[in-house]
């Protein structure tokens, strides 16, 4: 089924949702109030609309209340996103997903009813972090403050062994949840699995257990 998207603010960050959108075929409303980066966009989006975002009876006038998720990637006019983002909550809109340029910024935007926000220098920053750590941590994803999810090579210390030898979940306190060998994904590996060159571990722990695992398992010496 096709799904309507509006992208307000087409800078590094809306801009490129707007132009991975439209490439995946989806019908995009683009919107910024920079005539040159309407132009920029005017092949790529479905339609794009000169507007200041922060103009009420503009985005009702640009049907934005028919629109399924919003995307406000408007960065560093912090006023214009908190604007922006309560008149799209007040509209009704299903889902609002809003850039922040910081944690405080973040905070407001949930309260006033962004259904997720991104903050996405700081996400990458910590995943280049991660990979530049170790060259076996191959991703990264955030669950909450406290949780995340790695992807992970096999390291030399884990080659040849099994679950059970490792003991990761009874070492570390995360837990195994699947393995990538080659283009096969095992959902429940078994104890006695034994992990191979270029296996790919997803593991799922808290950020402290994930850290004493990378210490002790991940990162070779
Ligand atoms: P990034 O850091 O992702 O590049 P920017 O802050 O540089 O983000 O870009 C934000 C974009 O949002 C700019 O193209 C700017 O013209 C647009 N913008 C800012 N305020 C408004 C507004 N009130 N209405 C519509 N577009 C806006």
């Amino acid at each position: 089924m096709k799904r309507d998207f509006a992208v307000i603010g087409l800078g590094r960050f809306g801009g490129s949702v707007c132009r991975e959108l439209s490439l995946e075929g989806m019908s995009v409303l683009a919107i910024d109030m920079n005539e040159a980066k309407i132009n920029e966009f005017k092949n790529i989006a479905t339609h794009a609309v000169i507007a200041d975002a922060t103009d009420e009876e503009t985005l009702k006038e640009l049907g934005i209340n028919n629109i399924d998720h919003v995307i406000v990637g408007i960065g560093e006019n912090i006023q214009a996103s908190i604007l922006t983002t309560v008149m799209l909550s007040d509209f009704g809109i299903k889902k609002i997903t809003v850039k922040a340029q910081n944690d405080y910024h973040g905070r407001i935007l949930k309260k006033i009813g962004a259904h997720q926000v991104v903050h996405p220098e700081r996400d990458m920053g910590k995943r280049i972090a991660h990979s530049i750590i170790s060259n076996n941590i191959l991703d990264y994803l955030e669950l909450s403050d406290e949780h995340r999810i790695i992807e992970v090579k096999t390291s030399q210390k884990m080659l040849g062994k099994t679950l059970e030898q490792l003991a990761i979940r009874a070492k570390y306190g995360c837990n195994v949840v699947a393995i990538k060998h080659g283009e096969e994904i095992n959902v429940s590996p078994r104890a006695q699995l034994q992990l191979q060159a270029n296996d790919v571990l997803i593991v799922i722990g808290s950020n402290e257990d994930l850290s004493k695992f990378e210490k002790h398992l991940v990162i070779d010496d």
